[in-house]
């Protein structure tokens, strides 16, 4: 292994320091480098090159623990550290803070890897703080051999009692002042594995009555005889979290370590341990708020109970809140990216309201993606007055006449169509610009029919309307100047083609899930109808776009064609809903 000295100490680094691309994901976009935003964050990194605080270009990195998928709280964590490392001239690290054996998987590291590149990001380092497991040990050693760790022979519960409380100060157990000797014969001991788990620990020894319970002899290292994902059996002393992830930080020569608030007090033992074991000039913890998004819940622990019982199809079910989930239901990276410079990053938590992204998302696709007509809820209309057996062709404008795009497409229209469901009332309300019995209404793109007479099934349902075209119409307006206000949307019933339509809405009935009644959790607050199927018909020109073509529904929505979607069985997911009816845009137009 190469040894390399950073800042006064002399280490090994992992081999594997090249870049690792051997995930081939291909990002849609990278993402492009942006000049400079302000945030408290930036403010400080920016004040860090101007005083050469570090004497080292920005260094960042993205510790993931390989426990589960990434989520919207992570892409904000990515954005902000990749970000940094661009717009600064910096690096950026991945590195996997896998220090737990007992819930991590190399099918977590294959998805974050993807994720993140997906996400339009490409990491300098990759490491893993199992690699780091050798370097921790020896400066376990070199903090007992300065009597600033022990190893204590207690059990948790007479641990957590000799640590006292918030408002009296801990006492020192029986092995406090266990001399080095002795210390150091156990933690080699403990290393080999002569000891089994929780028969020792390893603490530092900091201050039993400081005000901040976690100086008060943290634990460092634990014994724990288990299958590592990565180390396999090789190792049974594992660093904790406080112990492993300054000190990783260190060994990459990270600079300033950003986290979110709930780490506000461990940064005391991160600081105080990176100067025992002697590091000089080293990474500083930054906190900032977590992001915690309306009607979903951010934490891999949670999203794991919604795949383990089933809520759920899976890490990447469309209405996750995971990246794999999003990417499947048909947003893109640019919309995730914008979303995050939108809600920028502040010192104090708050939750973003669901509309926030929404927004983001329909912004990003808005001038993209084509029009299309499907019809989610086909009703029959027939035209009695059409010619049996005629197609004609209607040309249809796929993109608005303000988009830079102005592709068109050939819609078949025939004597029987399918319009909506909810496009039709039977004894409708005087503002109702749609088909009613008597009433004319204008086809996108088609002609203006009239609605002459409804015919119902044995149990009074409307099954079919009978209509007149105006065949001097097909231009969409009356050479007599009538004026007809509503334009519904329709395909041919004998040229479209079936599909399934997933309807995802929000996974949660409820803005904050775990805002619910004692006794019961997060669970019971989830949306019933967060996914409705519908068997809807859609216009032929789709038939031969490639699976994950996103479209917009006119009037209905932004949709993506599914990975399970084929010719013969197509299958949409939708992205969002639109959030203004379609009618007033074609007014625009
Ligand atoms: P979870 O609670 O979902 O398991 P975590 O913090 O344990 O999240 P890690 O894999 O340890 O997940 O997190 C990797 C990085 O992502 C950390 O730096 C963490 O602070 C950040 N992160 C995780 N969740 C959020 C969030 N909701 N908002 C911002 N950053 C987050
Ligand atoms: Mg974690």
């Amino acid at each position: 292994m190469p040894k390399v000295t950073t800042f006064g100490l002399t280490f090994a680094r992992p081999s594997h320091s090249a870049i690792s691309v051997s995930d081939t994901t291909a990002s849609e976009s990278a993402a492009p480098a942006a000049s400079p935003r302000r945030d408290f964050i930036r403010e400080m990194v920016a004040d860090d090159v101007v005083a050469g605080r570090f004497g080292r270009a920005p260094s960042t990195r993205f510790p993931p623990e390989p426990n589960g998928f990434l989520h919207m709280g992570h892409a904000k964590s990515i954005c902000l550290n990749f970000g940094i490392a661009q717009e600064f001239g910096g690096t950026c690290n991945l590195r996997f803070d896998d220090t737990n054996p007992f819930t991590e998987d190399v099918k977590y590291v294959e998805s974050i890897k993807r994720d993140v590149q997906w996400l339009g990001f490409q990491w300098d380092g990759e490491y893993y703080a199992s690699d780091y497991f050798e370097q921790l040990y020896e400066f376990a050693e070199r903090l007992v051999h300065n009597g600033r760790a022990y190893v204590d022979s207690q059990n948790e519960d007479e641990i957590r009692a000799g640590r006292g409380t918030v408002t009296s100060a801990g006492v020192a157990g029986p092995h406090r002042n266990r001399s080095v000797e002795e210390n150091l014969d156990l933690l080699r001991r403990m290393r080999v594995g002569e000891f089994a788990d929780g028969a020792h620990v390893l603490r530092a020894k900091a201050n039993l009555a400081h005000p901040n319970m976690i100086m008060r002899d943290p634990l460092l290292m634990r014994i724990r005889h288990a299958h590592h994902y990565r180390r396999g059996n090789d190792w049974c002393l594992y660093p904790l979290y406080d112990f492993a992830h300054g000190l990783s930080d260190a060994i990459e020569g990270i600079t300033r370590s950003l986290c979110t608030l709930e780490f506000k007090d461990n940064r005391e033992i991160y600081d105080w341990l990176l100067h025992e074991v002697g590091f000089d000039n080293p990474p500083r913890q930054t906190e900032f708020a977590r992001l915690e998004l309306d009607y979903t819940v951010l934490s891999k622990r949670k999203l794991l109970r919604l795949v383990n019982e089933g809520h759920v199809s899976g890490w990447d079910d469309p209405r996750m809140p995971t990246i794999a989930g999003l990417r499947r239901r048909g947003v893109r990276p640019e919309a995730i990216r914008a979303f995050c410079d939108v809600i920028g990053v502040a010192r104090k938590d708050a939750r973003v309201e669901i509309a926030t992204f929404e927004h983001a998302i329909r912004d990003d696709l808005n001038t993209l993606v084509p029009r299309v007509l499907c019809v989610l809820q086909p009703l029959k209309v027939v035209l009695t007055n059409y010619p049996e057996g005629q197609v004609e062709q209607m040309e249809a404008s796929s993109y608005p006449p303000d988009n830079a795009r102005s592709e068109t497409r050939l819609v078949p229209f025939t004597r029987e169509l399918f319009v909506d469901r909810d496009d039709f009332m039977e004894d409708p309300p005087k503002k109702f610009f749609r088909l009613a019995p008597g009433k004319e209404v204008r086809l996108r793109f088609g002609y203006l029919i009239t609605c002459q007479d409804v015919v119902k099934n044995d149990a009074g349902d409307v099954i079919e309307l009978r209509c007149t075209y105006d065949p001097a119409t097909r231009s969409g307006n009356a050479p007599d100047g009538r004026k007809v206000q509503g334009t519904i949307h329709w395909v041919s019933a004998t040229e479209s083609l079936p599909c399934e339509v997933r309807l995802y809405d929000r996974l949660f009935s409820q803005a904050d899930p775990d805002a619910v009644s004692e006794g019961s959790d997060f669970i019971s607050a989830l949306n019933p109808e967060s996914l409705v199927v519908m068997h809807g018909r859609i216009e032929p020109s789709v038939a031969s776009d490639a699976v994950g073509t996103r479209y917009q529904f006119e009037r209905t929505g932004y949709f993506m064609s599914d990975e399970v979607s084929t010719a013969n069985a197509l299958v949409f997911n939708r992205i969002v809903s639109l959030r203004d009816s379609w009618a007033k845009e074609v007014k625009k137009g």
